[in-house]
């Protein structure tokens, strides 16, 4: 059944000045356009304005929780490709990793392994991420950087897990600048494991910058940017300590 959009949303606009965004900073950074990709972060936006979203071409969406990820599938269109960016409990990873096309958010070996454990009973293949906490904020998820040297090797023997990059969430800062840094620390650290394991690790994902810092992040070096009030204005609770 169609819903029917509750108010003007700005929606149309946002997406527009997100795009003549990216494209600035791709032409500033001399990358070609298309090795961005935009994932519109729709976590606590209903249904509803996710297709709007969706009418005006939009089809990668990003959710942090399972249920809602799950939720919100259900309901829309089934060409959308759904991104799980949030922290990921094992006892869940059965329900998703076949409604979403990669999981942003591996943050411990604990986790890899149950996932291509699950995948391998489902006999799919699954797409992921390593989250790395650059900054090494102890408020968030993610590997240190000298923690991931010591478990390459076992990501590396994976046969239903394929690791296909990096995420970051940088700190939250005044200027974008602050994060420039961090941007480039996690570009190094996948060139140094793709020079590594090239053979059984592609690291051609950078899953970096959100609404306030994703055009520095493009210009050091993101393929995936993860941008939610830009597209969908303020949420009401802010679900990442705003
Ligand atoms: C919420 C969230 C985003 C989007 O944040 P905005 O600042 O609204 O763009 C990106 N990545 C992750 C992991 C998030 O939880």
């Amino acid at each position: 059944m169609e819903e029917m959009p509750v108010r003007e949303s700005g929606i149309r606009e946002n997406l527009r000045q997100v795009e003549a965004n990216i494209q600035s900073a791709c032409l500033r950074a001399g990358r070609s356009r298309n090795e961005v990709s935009l994932i519109a972060v729709s976590k606590t936006n209903p249904a509803a304005r996710i297709r709007e979203a969706y009418l005006l071409g939009q089809r990668e969406f990003g959710e942090n929780r399972v249920k809602e990820l799950l939720e919100k599938e259900a309901q829309l269109p089934q060409d959308i490709r759904w991104h799980l960016i949030g922290h990921l409990q094992t006892n869940k990873v059965r329900a998703v990793i076949d409604k979403t096309v990669l999981i942003h958010s591996i943050d411990s070996l604990k986790l890899a392994d149950t996932i291509d454990f699950e995948a391998r009973k489902k006999q799919i293949l699954v797409n992921g991420l390593l989250e790395i906490n650059v900054a090494e904020e102890s408020s968030k998820y993610g590997f240190y950087i000298d923690e991931i040297s010591k478990i390459l090797n076992r990501l590396h023997q994976y046969k239903n897990l394929k690791i296909r990059g990096l995420m970051t969430v940088a700190p939250i800062v005044s200027d974008p600048e602050q994060n420039r840094g961090v941007f480039r620390r996690l570009k190094e650290l996948s060139i140094d494991i793709k020079c590594k394991y090239a053979d059984n690790m592609a690291m051609n994902i950078l899953s970096m910058g959100m609404t306030g810092d994703y055009c520095v992040a493009i210009e050091e070096g993101a393929t995936l940017v993860r941008i939610g009030t830009g597209i969908f204005g303020t949420r009401q609770i802010g679900e990442r300590g705003e």
